[in-house]
């Protein structure tokens, strides 16, 4: 019998090393319970949680929990269907028009994550004879969604417009649509995309705009619909797909477009037709989160201030952060050796960060990734930057 393992073997030793390096496993952490939105108990420890995309706390959202809570008594837990079977219920719709309103779109589609969003709009939209432009550091659900689609592949560097546009200049005569894929703040970096002259570029070549705004959605502009919205732009994208599991605090994942063809991907999109549909109980949560999101916006200015501490007391120590000021905040180290211990040493020290390892970033360097929340109090930032500094002499970076 073939090993139909024997193409892990180099993987099952990257885990090994990893384990020799450090006593715990960086991908296997438990948060054994959240006690708030950003305190969770990890190993009986009560532990600041700075590595979660919770950004406005509303996974802890009193008023979604209330509304989860009735839409179960009423409606059950479950739907057992897709969305083009048994599977469409009346808070699917209310779901799908509450979104078009808010981004003053026609159209709307609710899949069952963010990540089949992206995976069933560009799948659906692009065929075999069209050409997909991605940005080279898109996240895996567009990668994984672009290969679904069949149609032509081409990368262009990352938040540059200029080699879209050369890119672009070199397909003048190509018959089929060209669909660029580009993110609002890119989930690593923080990195924010210059919306506004992607926009120009889509224009001067006759090409579509798909604006991934998963990390900016709640998050930047006057109405929290993201980088587009911030940059005056949101009404030239011609699709901006999202999720509910970040600023929302639920899961689940949207496409919205002025563009009627999109009604069409009901009935042609894989991962929106053959999969169950989200539960009512989610549903409802993430309109009760949505009604907090809208009736709150110093939530965002409470993010923001607080993503400025985060940015300014890890910079202020020294550590090669970010460039973007956004509540993502990477710091970039230069081995993954030492990117492993202090990211044990950070969570000994009751700070939980994300840990991400080439080549699943987008240099070689290894990042601790930080994420603020509009919950996190000024002390926990402190707190934060505090175990940061201490951690970062053991290991002699920093001033
Ligand atoms: N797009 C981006 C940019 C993301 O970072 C993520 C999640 N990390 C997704 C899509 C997928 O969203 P979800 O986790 O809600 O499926």
């Amino acid at each position: 019998m073939t090993d139909i393992f024997a193409k892990y073997a180099g993987l099952a030793a990257d885990i090994e090393n990893l384990r020799r390096a450090a006593p715990r496993n960086p991908f296997g952490v438990v948060i054994e319970r959240p006690l708030s939105a950003t305190v969770g108990l990890i190993e009986g420890r009560e532990t600041l949680l700075f590595g979660t995309n919770n950004y406005l706390g509303l996974s802890q959202s009193s008023v979604a929990a209330e509304a989860a809570i009735a839409a179960i008594r009423s409606e059950g837990v479950g739907t057992t269907g897709s969305r083009i079977a048994n599977g469409t219920y009346a808070l699917h719709k209310t779901l799908e028009h509450r979104l078009a309103e808010t981004f003053r779109k026609r159209h709307c589609l609710v899949f069952s994550t963010g990540y089949q969003a992206n995976l069933g709009t560009i799948s659906a939209l692009a065929g075999k004879d069209d050409i997909l432009l991605l940005d080279a550091d898109s996240h895996a659900s567009i990668y994984d969604g672009s290969r679904l689609s069949q149609a032509q592949v081409i990368r262009f560097r990352h938040n540059d417009p200029e080699d879209l546009d050369r890119r672009l200049g070199r397909l003048k005569d190509h018959q089929g649509a060209k669909l660029i894929v580009v993110e609002g703040i890119y989930s690593m970096t923080g990195n924010v995309a210059p919306m506004k002259e992607f926009v120009e570029v889509k224009k001067a070549h006759g090409a579509w705009l798909l604006a991934d705004e998963a990390h900016s959605f709640g998050v930047l502009g006057a109405s929290g619909l993201g980088v587009a919205e911030a940059q005056g732009c949101e009404t030239e994208v011609d699709f901006i797909v999202g999720t509910f599991s970040k600023s929302l605090g639920t899961v689940g994942g949207y496409c919205v477009s002025d563009h009627d063809g999109i009604e069409l991907i009901r009935l042609c999109s894989r991962p929106y037709m053959f999969t169950a549909s989200l539960p009512p109980e989610i549903i409802a949560a993430t309109l009760g989160s949505l009604t907090e999101m809208q009736a709150r916006p110093e939530l965002r200015e409470k993010l923001m201030a607080n993503a400025r501490q985060l940015h300014d007391g890890l910079k202020g120590l020294g550590l090669s952060v970010s460039t973007h000021v956004s509540p993502v905040v990477a710091v970039t180290l230069d081995n993954v050796e030492q990117a492993i211990a202090m990211w044990n040493r950070l969570l000994e020290s009751g700070l939980y960060v994300n840990l991400s390892l080439p080549p699943a970033t987008p240099t070689q360097n290894p990042l601790l990734r930080c994420s603020v929340m509009a919950a996190h109090e000024t002390d926990q930032i402190a707190q934060a930057v505090g175990i940061f500094e201490r951690v970062a002499g053991e290991y002699g970076l920093g001033r």
